[in-house]
């Protein structure tokens, strides 16, 4: 993947992928005013985060988002205070009793990724891990940042039960978080599979309106190339088909495995989203 620096994704919304498990960070420009959603999975990474805004603009970054509690969007916080740090109030509960059992998975994970992840497990076992301390609930939250008005909404389980959604609706733009995912499968580890569809139809609801007297918004996943609304349609469609298999397959009294079988994903990923299917559908989640 080349380097394509900061791209603009609408006035003053700022977009730069990086090569490290294909991740997406956004920056929110304002007068005086700086809010960055993510902040990667190490201080490496954030370090590197920090010196390419100041290539950006010489504003200091007064205002973190955390989409949601995975390593590799939170794991740089601490290298973003004094900053305000807003997260979803479970994501922000994920970290606070949690975060060394989070640090512990993305270590293993990581491990499985081979000697070319080395750095990774290093850099993962250095976070001091910071929680964020501004949290909304389910009803969201709109912040002023320099004169701009920036929208955190919840709207609804899907990746995780804490899922951020940032909109600057005066640029066109949405940060979806891992909700949306491209260029890879989506990832259902902590996933709520029977909900997330209707969260992406929200996001995609979120888009049309905000289109509504503008242009077409650009909507930024957590991982991969930014997409439209098309895109998040499609994956609705795609994973309400995985819901609706794994709900019929319960009923018949099939086995999880035979489910996964019958999903259209990687049977890897499909394993983990029917595994969590089933667990809603058990009452276990
Ligand atoms: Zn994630």
């Amino acid at each position: 993947m080349a380097d394509e620096g900061w791209v603009e994704l609408g006035p003053g919304v700022f977009r730069r992928r990086y090569a490290a498990l294909d991740q997406g960070i956004c920056a929110i420009l304002a007068d005086d005013a700086l809010l960055l959603v993510d902040t990667r999975a190490t201080f490496t990474e954030a370090d590197e985060l920090l010196a390419d805004l100041r290539h950006l603009a010489p504003l200091p970054v007064t205002h973190v988002v955390n989409t949601h509690a995975h390593f590799d969007h939170v794991f740089g916080n601490a290298r973003f205070v004094p900053a305000e740090t807003w997260a979803h109030e479970r994501c922000a509960r994920r970290l606070r009793e949690d975060g060394e059992r989070l640090r512990g998975e993305a270590i293993a994970w990581a491990r499985t990724g081979g000697p070319g992840m080395a750095a990774l497990v290093e850099g993962l076992a250095g976070v001091r891990i910071v929680p964020p301390d501004h949290t909304v609930g389910d009803d969201g939250a709109v912040l002023e940042i320099g004169g701009r008005l920036v929208e955190l909404h919840h709207l609804g389980r899907g990746h995780t039960d804490g899922d951020l959604v940032v909109a600057v609706p005066d640029a066109g733009v949405i940060a979806s978080g891992d909700l949306v995912e491209e260029g890879a499968p989506p990832s259902f580890e902590d996933s709520f599979p029977l909900e997330w569809p209707d969260t992406l139809d929200a996001i995609a609801a979120l888009a049309r309106s905000m289109a509504e007297g503008a242009g077409a918004p650009a909507i930024a996943p957590g991982h991969g190339a930014v997409v439209d609304v098309a895109f998040v349609e499609r994956q609705a469609l795609a994973l309400r088909a995985v819901a609706a298999t794994a709900r019929a397959c319960h009923a018949e009294g099939l086995t999880a495995g035979d489910a996964a079988r019958r999903v259209d994903l990687p049977p890897a990923v499909a394993a983990v989203a029917v595994a969590r299917a089933y667990a809603q559908l058990d009452g276990h989640i």
